[in-house]
């Protein structure tokens, strides 16, 4: 039986004293059993949630990590440091930073192995731009960026992961896949995991939906068979909403 993952993505959003009020807000809250509820904050937050959301259940993320642990790199966080805040996990390979940042799929695989070596959970993010979907690449960009972020991972590790299948064009749009067609992606992505680590990992690898999920609609894509959870970016900007999200799940 998978877990459900509720992760916000807060992006580039939020002070300190934004993000502690936000934690006081959801505290006991966001907190559900049977649902795992995740913050991934901006760096500059992540002492002072750790802090506040002590004894909580809810988890801590980071939004990337750099492959190398330290080093002349201007600007970059090592996973041994985001070990050292308590975090617990780390998105990797967001649209924006594959299209701002130049992440390839390389890069992506390299911060992967990071995340593991220093005991952090990646959330990998895959999907399509709206060109491809409308060429039918879809399932091949997905296989794709799949198979590239998974690469040289055990089976252990694998399972472990959490997959986000973000179609590009959802978003930040309010335009969302529908719950059919996110579940369909996402069953195809399960079958390339079978493919590659075997039957039993792709039983338990996590695989969630982010695109415009808002509390109104999580309840329909978390029905879905194999969804898992949702990353979530402009809605989990609030309390409010956050907890309605986790609560959908
Ligand atoms: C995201 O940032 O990963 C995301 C899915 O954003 P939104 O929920 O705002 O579409």
């Amino acid at each position: 039986m998978r877990k459900p993952i509720i992760a916000g993505n807060w992006k580039m959003f939020k002070t300190v004293q934004e993000a502690v009020s936000f934690a006081e807000g959801v505290k006991g809250k966001a907190e559900i059993e049977g649902v795992e509820s995740v913050i991934c904050a901006p760096f500059t937050s992540l002492p002072a949630l750790t802090e506040a959301l002590k004894g909580t259940s809810i988890k801590i993320g980071a939004q990337n990590l750099h492959w190398e642990d330290q080093g002349a790199f201007t600007g970059e966080i090592s996973g041994v440091m985001l070990k050292d805040l308590g975090v617990h996990y780390v998105i990797i390979g967001h649209s924006e930073r594959r299209a701002y940042f130049a992440e390839t799929d390389e890069t992506v695989n390299k911060k992967v192995h990071a995340a593991f070596k220093h005991g952090l959970t990646p959330i990998v993010c895959v999907g399509e731009k709206l060109e491809e979907r409308e060429a039918g690449q879809t399932k091949s960009v997905c296989k794709e960026q799949t198979d590239a972020a998974l690469k040289g991972l055990t089976a252990e590790q694998a399972a472990q992961t959490v997959i986000a299948y973000e179609p590009i064009w959802a978003i930040g749009t309010g335009k969302s896949s529908t719950s059919a067609d996110a579940n369909e992606v996402i069953s195809y992505i399960r079958e390339q995991v079978a493919a590659a680590f075997g039957a039993d990992t792709a039983a338990k690898i996590r695989i969630q939906y982010g695109g415009s999920v808002k509390p109104e609609n999580v309840a329909e894509y978390m029905g879905q068979s194999d969804i898992d959870g949702a990353l979530v970016g402009g809605a989990s900007l609030e309390p409010a909403s956050y907890i309605q999200l986790v609560e959908g799940a």
